[in-house]
């Protein structure tokens, strides 16, 4: 699947907010959005007033960045959160959270979201035992996500946990991480679980122009 791969601290100075997707450097003075928080580009000095289509689209592109899809497959979501019963921008958070890649990313597995889809795509991660190497996937309660027990998965993924400690692990998440680490799903996520301050209606009123 096609992936964003220019410079990601652009997205964040584009979107006017941290999206942390560079692992700890987001903790750190280095990041970009702290040092710089204007526009990237040129003569960018500061944020113009927004046209209200352009307060709608920030909104989409902010979920689009943090969950790092690009347009299509955004838009599969959405039609999927369409089709559910619920409130619609809850049900597109939802189906976003219970990505695998966010899923390891969140269990502490990889410092970022594209490091934790690398692990998945390199098929360092099983689901219920089963090799799982698509970022997508979706994850049920009850899902146990475990990493293979192999010198070379275990390596990333502790220095990743280690690196990582004292990040808040989700509600909806328990993690092992004693031996070789696992995770377990709970429940299926909320809205209410997602980190990212976003304003759903926001989205569905673009969307459903
Ligand atoms: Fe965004 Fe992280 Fe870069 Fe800061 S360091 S601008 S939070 S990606």
């Amino acid at each position: 699947m096609a992936r964003y791969t220019g410079p990601v601290c652009r997205l964040c100075r584009r979107d006017g907010m941290k999206l942390f997707l560079k692992g700890t450097r987001c903790d750190t003075a280095k990041c970009a959005f702290e040092r710089r928080d204007s526009p990237p580009g040129m003569q960018q000095t500061r944020r113009g007033k927004l046209t209200d289509y352009a307060i709608h689209l920030r909104e989409k592109q902010k979920v689009k960045h943090y969950y790092g899809v690009l347009e299509r497959q955004f838009r599969r979501y959405y039609s999927e959160a369409e089709r559910l019963k619920g409130n619609t921008g809850d049900n597109l958070l939802t189906l976003l959270e219970r990505r695998l890649d966010n899923v390891v990313h969140r269990l502490g597995f990889g410092l970022s979201r594209s490091a934790a889809r690398q692990l998945v795509n390199h098929g360092h991660i099983t689901v219920n035992g089963r090799a799982v190497d698509i970022p997508s996937y979706q994850v049920r309660p009850g899902d146990v996500i475990r990493v293979k027990n192999k010198a070379k998965s275990l390596d990333r993924v502790r220095q990743a946990l280690g690196e990582g400690s004292g990040r808040d692990i989700p509600d909806y998440l328990s993690v092992d991480s004693e031996g070789v680490p696992e995770g377990i799903v709970g429940r299926l996520p909320s809205a209410d679980d997602v980190s990212l301050p976003v304003q759903t209606q926001l989205i569905v009123e673009l969307c459903s122009r």
